[in-house]
C-alpha cells in the first residue's frame, strides 16, 4: 500500500522567502547594520565559555535574565525560543486544541494562519479597515461571539508597518475571554510595548525577537513574555533544548549593549523616514503611482500602480522587495540601497507613461 500524506499536510503552503540572489535585499525586514564592535567583542568572549559537549541550559536562564532586564520584566516572565516563529508554533500547539477557533486579521503575518492550519484550528481572518487600522471593539465582539480560543496579531503590523497604541490593545485584552498573542517583533521601532504590563493580564503573551532591531536574524532567537502561569505552560510545551548553546551565548552578548541597540534603532528609523519621504514625494510628483502608509516599523508599505510589473522591474535591476497583491513592502536599507530603490521606482513610473 503506498503511503499517503494526510489532508492537513497535503494542503499546506510552505513559507517561501524570495529565492535568488539580489544586489539589494529589501524583502525580509532585516536590519542593514552589522553588530556593534562591543557586541562582536562580547560574542567572542561568550563563545569561548560554551561547553560544546554538553546540552544547553533548557531554560536559557542567563539569557532570559538579560532579556528580562531589557524588556522591563522578571526572568520568570520570559521564555526563549528558536526565533519567535518557533514560539508561535509552540503556543498554537499548547494553548488551543483541534477545532478551537483562532482569530487574526488581514493583512498580517502569514505564519499565523499557517500554524493555525497545522494545529487543525479554523482561522477566522478579519479584514482591516481601508487605512489598515483594526476595529478592535468589533474584533473583541467577534472573538467572544465566535468563542475563539486565541487571537493573534502583530504590532506594529507586518506587512503594513502600522502601530496600534497600547491603550487600545489593553481594552481588547480586557474584553475577550480568549488568549491574546501580541506579536511585537517590530516594537523596538515603535516604543509602545506591553511587555512590562504582562503581570496585569491572565490572557496575554507578548512575542519579541532579536531578528529586527538587533540585527540578529541569523542566530534565531525570540522571546515570549507573559505572567508566570502562562510562562510555565509555554516552557512545559516547548522542546527541551530549543535554543542552542551558541545562540544563548550570542544572545547574552547582544543584550550587553543596550546603548548600541538604541543607536541602531535611531539609524534604522532615519533610513525608514528617508525611504517613506522619497516614496511620498514620488506619489505626489507622479499622481496615481504610489500610496505609502505612515510607517512605525523598519519598513514601508505602499499601494503601487502596476505593482506586479514594478516588482518585476525592480528584480531586473537587482532589487528585491515583497509584493502583496497591489502593495509592496520595502525594508529600510542602507542609504545607497534606498537611493537605488527610489531611482528604480521613479524610472519605472516615468518610462511607463
Ligand atoms: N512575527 C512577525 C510579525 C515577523 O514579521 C517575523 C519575521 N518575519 C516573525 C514574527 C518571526 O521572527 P523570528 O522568528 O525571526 O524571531
Amino acid at each position: 500500500m503506498p503511503y499517503e500524506l494526510n489532508d492537513k499536510i497535503k494542503s499546506i503552503d510552505p513559507y517561501e522567502p524570495e529565492p535568488g540572489s539580489y544586489r539589494v535585499r529589501l524583502d525580509a525586514n532585516e536590519s542593514f547594520l552589522p553588530p556593534s564592535d562591543k557586541v562582536r567583542e562580547a560574542i567572542r568572549t561568550a563563545v569561548d565559555t560554551i561547553h560544546f559537549k554538553r546540552y544547553p541550559d533548557p531554560l536559557a536562564a542567563e539569557l532570559c535574565a538579560a532579556a528580562a532586564a531589557y524588556y522591563g520584566v522578571n526572568a520568570a516572565n520570559v521564555t526563549a525560543g528558536n526565533g519567535s516563529d518557533e514560539l508561535i508554533s509552540v503556543i498554537f500547539n499548547a494553548f488551543v486544541q483541534k477545532g478551537d477557533k483562532i482569530v487574526t486579521f488581514a493583512p498580517d503575518f502569514s505564519m499565523y494562519p499557517f500554524y493555525g492550519r497545522l494545529a487543525e484550528c479554523p482561522v477566522l481572518t478579519l479584514p482591516k479597515r481601508q487605512d489598515f487600522n483594526i476595529d478592535l471593539a468589533a474584533a473583541a465582539d467577534t472573538v467572544n461571539s465566535e468563542n475563539a480560543g486565541l487571537v493573534i496579531f502583530s504590532n506594529p503590523c507586518n506587512p503594513t508597518s502600522v502601530g496600534i497604541p497600547s491603550g487600545e490593545i489593553v481594552r481588547l485584552i480586557q474584553s475577550v475571554r480568549a488568549l491574546v498573542v501580541l506579536d511585537e517583533a517590530y516594537m523596538d521601532f515603535y516604543g509602545d510595548s506591553l511587555t512590562a504590563r504582562v503581570e496585569e493580564f491572565d490572557n496575554l503573551i507578548v512575542l519579541r525577537t532579536v531578528s529586527k532591531a538587533m540585527g540578529m536574524a541569523g542566530i534565531r532567537l525570540g522571546f515570549a513574555v507573559a505572567n508566570p502561569a502562562l510562562t510555565a505552560a509555554i516552557r512545559a510545551a516547548k522542546s527541551p533544548y530549543n535554543v542552542n548553546a551558541v545562540t544563548q551565548a550570542i544572545g547574552r552578548a547582544v543584550f550587553s549593549d543596550t546603548d548600541g541597540i538604541r543607536h541602531a534603532v535611531t539609524l534604522i528609523k532615519a533610513s525608514r523616514d528617508m525611504l517613506l519621504g522619497e516614496l511620498n514625494r514620488i506619489s505626489k510628483e507622479i499622481p496615481g503611482s504610489l500610496k505609502p502608509v505612515a510607517a512605525d516599523a523598519n519598513f514601508v508599505y505602499t499601494q503601487a500602480e502596476e505593482a506586479e510589473c514594478l516588482f518585476e522591474a525592480l528584480k531586473k535591476s537587482g532589487i528585491i522587495v515583497r509584493r502583496f497583491g497591489n502593495c509592496l513592502r520595502i525594508t529600510a536599507g542602507r542609504n545607497l540601497e534606498n537611493v537605488e530603490l527610489i531611482n528604480a521606482v521613479e524610472r519605472f513610473y516615468t518610462s511607463n507613461r
